[in-house]
């Protein structure tokens, strides 16, 4: 029995024992585990703090965590990213006078309770307006392009007749330097006032206006881009210029006028003419006048070109950075009632009540099935390489001779009208100087031209150069497609295009209102003419040689050359010529063109943005950007407001700072400056808002005159004023309102998007991109904001090509 107790009592024992060990055993891995785990979370938390102290610890982990953990500094510094001006010729300093739209919808409380309050009846009758004005801006469109062209058309014919009519008088009467004279003066007259009004009434309404359009419709505040003197300037500066016998068309403008309507009817209300029609009040924010002004773009496409699709598209490729299916459906109902109305007037114009024949401003001509071969496409293909080559050469041109003005001409308004006399009398010159020396007698009955002139041929022969010259450049592009082989001579041909281009480069950018998109489809036309020729020459007699194919080919590759657009340029011409089976070849040709084109440079619409220094942001982030954080990017320290915060801070801060958003931060926290404090964040509010509140003293002290009621009526008090806010220097407040506070709680946006500080640029480039924002708030991981991202803080970053290399730079940003 002893020895049975015994042997139990040593089992127990060395089980207990046993158990305690395995139990050390085990404890000693759960804290090795923990300790492990404790390691591993310090490293990552390191990671956001400070960079060199996790260093050490990090050299057992693997490279990309450490490569994550060098890159981030914290706090993060403060970069030397301005310069005072922006150079003149300088294509990598951003501008800092630009500023950005509000696409975003603020989430405030007083948004809200109107939401609630109106119900769905007044979304309905918001949606059913909606379609209205975008038919409206349709309309309104055509009723421009259509006055466009009639005045064009009349002026235009009493020019040449008047001109046709001395020529022929004076080759009998050996006085042809008279014709001359009348030609150069009425260039010049009809060129002056464009460019008088231009220099001297409104500026942004020189030239076509597309890039105006294109940083509009990106986001960015082009001040006076869609006023109503704007059009009006636009409107007779297009007709004065396309008479005044420039390289210039009215295409590209009708694109801007289309963009003025829009934003003009949707408001209700003219604050040139100070009129409020109290209608669509609530259209007036910014991400709704957006959606209209893409639908006016559309329009002034469908319009000019005859081309509802392609419209659509080039809102779509040229710049809309929100875009969603209702939106498709409303812009393109307004292209369409655009093509339509300008169908029925133009039709009726002609003499053609009954039918519709007129689709767009511009006409190709008839370009019935041509049939095309396989083996053709390598041939359009090169011309698309060529039209490229062209285009790029136009650019780099341009670009150095804007630069000049900007330097010699821009600082003298009257140099700049005197250029632009200086370019109509040239432009003369060359035409008449083309006429007088070179002898191109053609037959007379091939070519349907209007004003034929004899000058030196014989009889029943007309001067086929003349015939070019003495018509608008709208018309000239349309002889070149359909005129019949044997039109025009080699030598006559290749020398207008070689003058007509280096017109078309000197007249871009001049102080008037022009596009450019005719004259770079007339010098596209002259060469692939001119190939189509040389093929004919080098393949006598084979029926798939057609001259319009080539003509037409030549024109896209040279207009996708200069202004890169694609998918939009390819629909728009399909629907001019109303072919849809050469389909296939204009985009290969268009591709091709951009292709070669970029290898060289930028578009010659992004060129002139860059030279402006408008921030523009591009559609992706800049590759290979995942080592940059946005803790490198934010702006820092930031400028906050308090939820409650003092009158006089606010109006401090306003007149100090130039920023156009500020969080709203806890009020528990102590300022670390006057200006600066860090905070939990609880919202953001905007420059115009708080100047809105102080206009109208919505303080706390005085909310005997603020009942719930009366708060409603706040969210009119902003659309009231907008888009034109009063500046904090016209708000005066007595030193007993100084005292008072605001509540900026119902006003702000509770709920802005936001960042933490340890995301990647493309991530951040990619929300604020997407969803329109104009002011990112950076966090750290307790909710302080400790940093801000704004367009341009995003657009420094960029990758530049340049001869086929890519580099990645970081702009500048200038304090003017
Ligand atoms: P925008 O000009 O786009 O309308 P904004 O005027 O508020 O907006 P920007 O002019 O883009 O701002 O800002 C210039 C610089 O100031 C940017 O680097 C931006 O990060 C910074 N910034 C903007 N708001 C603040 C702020 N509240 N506190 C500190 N820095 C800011």
């Amino acid at each position: 029995i002893v020895i049975k107790y015994l042997k139990c009592l040593l089992k127990a024992t060395m089980t207990s024992l046993l158990r305690r060990i395995e139990d050390d055993n085990m404890t000693e891995t759960l804290v090795d585990n923990a300790e492990d785990n404790l390691e591993t979370q310090a490293l990552s938390n390191d990671h956001l703090f400070t960079a060199d102290d996790s260093q050490e610890s990090y050299d057992s982990s693997s490279s990309a965590c450490r490569r994550r953990a060098a890159s981030i500094e914290w706090p993060p510094r403060k970069q030397p990213r301005t310069v005072e001006t922006v150079q003149v010729g300088c294509l990598n300093v951003i501008s800092g006078k630009y500023e950005s739209l509000d696409y975003d919808i603020p989430d405030s409380d007083l948004l809200l309770d109107e939401e609630r309050n109106s119900g769905f009846k007044y979304e309905t009758k918001k949606n059913i307006t909606r379609w209205l004005v975008f038919m409206l801006i349709g309309v309104f469109t055509a009723g421009i392009g259509v006055f466009l062209d009639i005045a064009i058309d009349q002026l235009s014919e009493i020019k040449y007749e008047t001109l046709k009519h001395y020529v022929d008088t004076c080759v009998k009467e050996n006085c042809l330097y008279l014709p001359y004279l009348m030609w150069v003066a009425f260039n010049v007259f009809f060129v002056l006032i464009s460019s008088l009004l231009v220099t001297y009434v409104e500026p942004v309404a020189a030239g076509s206006g597309i890039p105006q359009v294109k940083c509009y419709l990106n986001g960015v505040k082009i001040p006076r881009v869609v006023r109503i003197k704007t059009l009006f300037v636009k409107v007779i500066g297009v007709v004065s210029s396309v008479v005044g016998g420039l390289a210039v068309g009215k295409e590209g403008p009708m694109i801007h006028s289309g963009a003025v309507v829009a934003a003009g009817i949707s408001q209700g209300k003219s604050t040139t003419f100070g009129r409020d029609f109290k209608i669509f009040h609530f259209f007036r924010e910014d991400h709704e006048k957006r959606d209209f002004v893409s639908g006016g773009a559309a329009a002034g496409v469908a319009a000019a070109f005859g081309s509802p699709v392609g419209g659509v598209l080039f809102t779509l490729e040229e710049g809309t950075s929100f875009w969603n299916q209702s939106l498709t459906w409303r812009v393109f109902l307004s292209a369409m009632v655009s093509t339509f109305t300008l169908n029925s007037i133009l039709s009726m114009y002609h003499g053609y009540p009954a039918q519709l024949w007129v689709a767009g401003l511009l006409s190709f001509g008839k370009f019935p099935d041509i049939p095309y071969s396989r083996f053709e496409l390598f041939i359009y293909m090169g011309m698309g390489l060529v039209g490229g080559l062209f285009g790029a050469l136009f650019n780099y041109i341009n670009y150095h001779l804007t630069v000049f003005r900007m330097r010699y001409i821009n600082n003298k308004l009257s140099m700049k009208v005197l250029e632009a006399a200086l370019v109509a009398a040239t432009t003369a010159t060359v035409g008449f100087a083309m006429i007088y020396f070179l002898n191109d007698c053609r037959p007379l009955g091939q070519d349907p031209t209007k004003f034929p002139i004899q000058v030196f041929c014989g009889d029943g022969e007309y001067n086929a150069l003349g015939a070019l010259w003495f018509q608008t450049p709208e018309t000239s592009v349309k002889s070149l497609f359909q005129d019949p082989p044997g039109s025009h001579k080699v030598t006559s041909l290749s020398l207008f295009f070689v003058l007509y281009f280096l017109l078309s480069i000197w007249t871009y950018g001049l102080s008037l209102s022009a596009g450019l998109f005719i004259p770079s489809l007339l010098t596209g036309a002259a060469w692939g003419r001119l190939t189509g020729m040389g093929l004919m020459w080098l393949f006598p007699n084979q029926s798939w040689i057609d001259l319009r194919k080539y003509a037409l080919i030549g024109a896209a590759a040279q207009l996708g050359g200069v202004v890169r657009m694609t998918i939009s340029l390819t629909v728009i011409l399909i629907e001019a010529t109303g072919n849809i089976a050469f389909g296939l070849p204009l985009m290969l040709t268009l591709i091709c063109a951009k292709w070669m084109g970029d290898f060289f440079n930028e578009g010659i619409y992004d060129i002139h943005i860059m030279l402006a220094g408008v921030p523009l942001l591009s559609w992706d982030p800049p590759p290979l950007s995942h080592d940059i954080y946005a803790s490198e990017i934010m702006s820092h320290p930031v400028v906050v407001l308090r939820t409650t915060e003092r009158v006089a801070r606010i109006v401090q801060i306003l007149t100090a700072e130039t920023h156009n958003g500020f969080p709203v931060v806890d009020p528990g926290h102590e300022l670390q400056s006057e200006k600066i404090s860090f905070g939990k964040l609880r919202g953001l509010i905007l420059r115009h808002q708080l100047i809105v509140l102080l206009q109208n003293k919505i303080f706390n002290e005085r909310m005997d005159l603020w009942d719930s009621k009366n708060l409603e009526v706040a969210l009119k008090l902003f659309r009231n004023e907008y888009p034109r806010y009063p500046h904090i220097q016209d708000i005066s407040l007595s030193s007993a309102e100084m005292r008072c506070t605001v509540d900026l709680r119902p006003f702000m946006n509770s709920s802005p998007y936001t960042v933490i500080h340890s995301m990647t640029l493309p991530r951040v480039f990619r929300i604020f991109r997407a969803l329109g924002l104009r002011h990112l708030p950076v966090i750290d991981d307790t909710n302080q904001v400790v940093g801000m991202v704004t367009r341009k803080d995003l657009v420094r970053y960029r990758v530049h090509h340049h001869n086929g290399h890519m580099t990645r730079e970081e702009l500048k940003i200038s304090e003017k």
